[in-house]
């Protein structure tokens, strides 16, 4: 399969900007930079970033086991998912698929590109995809697929035969939204990337990494489609700062596995709790780091939780998510204040 006739004409025929930082690349020290208008007194951020992330990309090529050409990095993956439907869909033409209940944003992103979304909900039993419906649906307009796994807000993961299955027969391309594989133990889908050249797999530290405040996703796929993003991307999108903090995170490996394992021992817990409260009628399976259960009445709960102190996210609106409540998990200290609270309603 060639993705090249899914790009936007426009895109393919577009000579990006050239920045001075990409202009000239030398590391010989010594040098005097005299090509960015910048000011000249250091002080740790006079200096424009770099525009290629190279440090970070290393890092993050060794710890993913793909080529750093292979990755793309964006202020958080919201802006790698506008990136995404920028380059593949034509405002007013081309359209995206997205499963619900899921994650908001790819259906905003769309509608600010004047991208149509095409919805095709998730089977009402299990919340997986639903393969031939999915198929039916789709059109020669079809650019993206959205898979969320593990899925936003419903926790699952969905069933590798489906994914596959889907990645073989759409004709699009495919993004699975992994923002919160690091919960699971599912095995995440960028092994598979040379298999399938219209995969694409985004990330983010803003989940199991702890640091949603720096903005930082990823993206990984083809260089064919990486180096197609890059000609879109802002020059200089990934600030100073985050990429100095990113480097400092992602090389604290042992933190971070105290914490996920730390999370997945309160999501145990939390989920027993949930399941001995008398307004709670299901609770269902998950692989994130947060749990969604029914409940008797979602907005009376939402609304008692918020009076002592408790702010969780009611999904009631959603499709498939009537009377749904989200629970994200917290520290032991928090989810034993959340399970009391719980108890006296
Ligand atoms: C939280 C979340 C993200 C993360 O977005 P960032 O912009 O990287 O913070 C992406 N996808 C899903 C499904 C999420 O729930």
């Amino acid at each position: 399969m060639s993705i090249q006739h899914l790009i936007r004409p426009t895109i393919k025929a577009l000579k990006p900007y050239s920045s001075a930082r990409d202009e000239f690349k030398g590391l010989k020290d010594n040098l005097i930079f005299l090509d960015a208008n910048e000011n000249p007194f250091e002080n740790g951020v006079n200096r424009y970033p770099d525009p290629q992330q190279q440090r970070l990309k290393l890092l993050l090529s060794e710890m993913k086991n793909v080529q750093p050409e292979q990755i793309l990095l964006g202020n958080g993956s919201d802006e790698v998912l506008d990136l995404l439907i920028r380059m593949f869909c034509e405002p007013n033409q081309d359209n995206i698929i997205i499963l619900p209940p899921t994650y908001g944003m790819y259906e905003v992103l769309a509608d600010i590109n004047a991208v149509k979304t095409i919805k095709v909900n998730l089977s009402a039993s299990s919340f997986q995809p639903q393969l031939s419906d999915i198929l039916e649906r789709a059109n020669e307009y079809s650019k993206i697929l959205f898979l969320c796994s593990p899925n936003n807000p419903t926790g699952n993961s969905f069933e590798a035969s489906t994914i596959e299955s889907l990645l073989r027969t759409f004709k699009g391309i495919i993004v699975i939204d992994e923002a919160y594989i690091d919960f699971s133990n599912k095995e995440s889908w960028l092994s598979q990337l040379h298999n399938f050249p219209n995969l694409v797999i985004t990330q983010t530290l803003s989940k199991a990494y702890g640091m949603a405040g720096i903005r930082l996703g990823m993206c990984f796929a083809s260089t064919e489609i990486i180096s197609t993003l890059n000609k879109i991307k802002a020059p200089y999108n990934i600030n100073e700062l985050t990429q100095k903090k990113a480097l400092e995170g992602l090389r604290k490996h042992s933190a971070l596995k105290e914490q996920i394992a730390s999370i997945l021992t309160e999501r145990s817990t939390l989920a027993e709790a949930l399941d001995h409260l008398p307004y709670v009628e299901k609770i269902f399976p998950t692989d994130a780091n947060f749990i969604m259960a029914k409940v008797d009445d979602a907005n009376q709960r939402y609304q008692q939780l918020i009076e002592k102190g408790v702010v969780i996210r009611n999904r009631t609106s959603q499709p498939l998510c009537e009377n749904c409540l989200r629970f994200t998990i917290g520290t032991n200290e928090e989810n034993r204040r959340l399970v009391q609270i719980l108890k006296t309603l």
